[in-house]
């Protein structure tokens, strides 16, 4: 990591204050002053401001329900994104696991823990994932069928399949996939002539959102629920 990186996160400043610290030569690695923010920072080593040891915070897992109108990034110049939602003094250290679209709602996981977010979303992992969608049209069996045999996405060469789709009334399907691809779901409803009008993550893995969350709302996840997703 970056040496502006872990001091912004450490003091939770954004990473311009940071370089101002280092420039201002506040920063010191195992007793060194270091003046250039891009130095790397070893494992193990002893970070200081002013004489004070500093340390990054320590991991944070959170689910989100997410609403819709916000993205999954971390900035933008124009938009809200969801990290606008979260009150947290190092609310600046997450970033989401994987991507929901702007229009989707539900379950969206977020956290500081690269290794955690990467079992997630790594597509070898396979985790399931399960999803609320309002199509257009009410959905027939063949289609359904179609759906789990597996779709070719417009631009793809293999298929993509759904590794359970259940049929609900009122154009309501509940589907659930593997892999995590560019607005997948609804690639999937498209390729087979539907069009999904709403979409909502329920579950990821074996954790489901908390329906105690108001669209917009998040909390920490205990120490049970971050093996759950597995
Ligand atoms: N598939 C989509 O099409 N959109 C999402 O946000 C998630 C999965």
């Amino acid at each position: 990591m970056r040496l502006d990186q872990f001091v912004s996160q450490a003091l939770t400043l954004s990473r311009k204050q940071a370089q101002q610290f280092i420039r201002a030569k506040c920063i010191t690695v195992n007793g060194q002053i270091v003046t250039q923010a891009s130095t790397p920072v070893p494992d193990q080593a002893q970070v200081c401001c002013e004489d004070e040891i500093i340390r990054l915070p320590g991991a944070l897992y959170l689910m989100l329900h997410k609403p819709s109108g916000v993205i999954s990034a971390t900035e933008d110049p124009s938009q809200r994104t969801v990290l606008d939602l979260i009150q947290h003094p190092h609310v600046q250290t997450l970033h989401p696991v994987g991507r929901l679209d702007k229009d989707t709602t539900g379950l969206l996981l977020l956290t500081n823990e690269g290794q955690w977010s990467h079992r997630i979303s790594a597509p070898r992992q396979q985790v399931p994932k399960v999803y609320l969608a309002k199509l257009a049209e009410p959905l027939n069996r063949v289609a359904a069928k179609q759906l789990e045999l597996g779709v070719r996405l417009h631009g793809e060469t293999q298929l993509v399949a759904a590794s359970s789709i259940e049929m609900l009334p009122e154009h309501y399907a509940r589907l659930t996939i593997h892999e995590g691809k560019y607005h997948q779901v609804k690639r999937m409803f498209a390729a087979v002539g539907n069009r999904v009008e709403q979409l909502h993550r329920e579950r990821i893995g074996g954790l489901s959102l908390d329906p105690t969350l108001m669209a917009g709302e998040w909390r920490l996840l205990t120490e049970l629920e971050t093996q759950l997703v597995f």
